[in-house]
C-alpha cells in the first residue's frame, strides 16, 4: 500500500476540508472554496465534488488544490497534520515529478562520470606515450653519436630536439599539475599533443631506419 491509500484509510475529504476551515452542513453540502459559491454547491464525505464548477477527489486531492501542494506533498501535509500512522520513511511514495527529477540527476552524474573516466584514461595514455616519445629521442641521441653531420642535422631530429621540452613540460602537467591544469591541456592542446607525438614517431623511424640502411 502507498501513503495514498494509507492517508485516504483514515481520512475523509470531509475530514480534511472542515480541519483546514470548511464549513459543512449535516446533509454533506458545503460552499465550494475553489469558486465563488454563493449557494452550496459541493457535495462532501469521503470524496468532494462541486456541481458548479466540476472539481473532485479525495482528501489528499482536496489538500494538494486548496494549498496548491503536490499530490505527495499534500499527503505528507495530512500525515503530519493528523499525526495519522503512516510510515512515510522506507517505502517512500514519489510522485512523477520527483522520480523525472531523481532520473535526469542519474543521467546528468552517469554524463559527467563518463566524461571523467575518458578523460582520466587519456590522461594516462598520453603520459606513457609521452614518456616512451623522451625514450625515442634518447634513442636517437645515442644513435647520432659520431655520426656524420648530413646525418646529425636533419629537419627531423631538429623538430625533435624542438619537441622535447615541450613534451616535458606536458608530462611535468599530467604527472604533476592540478586537475585544472590537466584539463585545459586536454580541451585545448589534445591534437598538439597528437601530433607532436606522432612527429616524433615517425621521425626517429626515418633517422634510424634510413641511417641503418646506408650505415
Ligand atoms: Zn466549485
Amino acid at each position: 500500500m502507498n501513503i495514498f491509500s494509507e492517508v485516504k484509510e483514515h481520512l475523509t475529504a470531509r475530514q480534511a476540508a472542515e480541519y483546514y476551515g470548511l464549513k459543512v452542513k449535516r446533509n454533506g453540502n458545503a460552499c465550494c472554496p475553489f469558486h465563488d459559491d454563493k449557494h452550496p454547491s459541493m457535495k462532501i464525505d469521503k470524496n468532494y465534488h462541486c456541481f458548479a464548477c466540476g472539481v473532485g477527489g479525495d482528501a489528499v486531492d482536496y489538500v494538494s488544490r486548496m494549498f496548491g501542494l503536490s499530490q505527495y506533498d499534500a499527503a505528507l501535509k495530512l500525515i503530519e497534520d493528523f499525526t495519522l500512522p503512516v510510515e512515510v520513511r522506507g517505502n517512500i511514495e514519489l510522485n512523477i515529478q520527483e522520480k523525472e527529477r531523481i532520473h535526469r540527476e542519474k543521467e546528468e552524474r552517469e554524463r559527467i562520470a563518463h566524461i571523467k573516466e575518458r578523460f582520466e584514461k587519456w590522461c594516462s595514455q598520453t603520459i606513457d606515450r609521452l614518456r616512451n616519445c623522451i625514450l625515442e629521442i634518447d634513442d636517437v641521441n645515442h644513435f647520432l653519436i659520431g655520426k656524420p653531420p648530413d646525418i646529425i642535422f636533419s629537419e627531423d631530429y631538429a623538430q625533435m630536439l624542438h619537441a622535447e621540452p615541450v613534451i616535458n613540460y606536458w608530462l611535468d602537467i599530467l604527472c604533476m599539475g592540478e586537475v585544472s591544469e590537466r584539463q585545459e591541456l586536454f580541451l585545448k592542446d589534445r591534437k598538439k599533443v597528437e601530433e607532436i607525438a606522432g612527429r616524433v614517431c615517425a621521425g626517429r623511424k626515418r633517422i634510424m631506419g634510413c641511417s641503418r640502411g646506408s650505415a
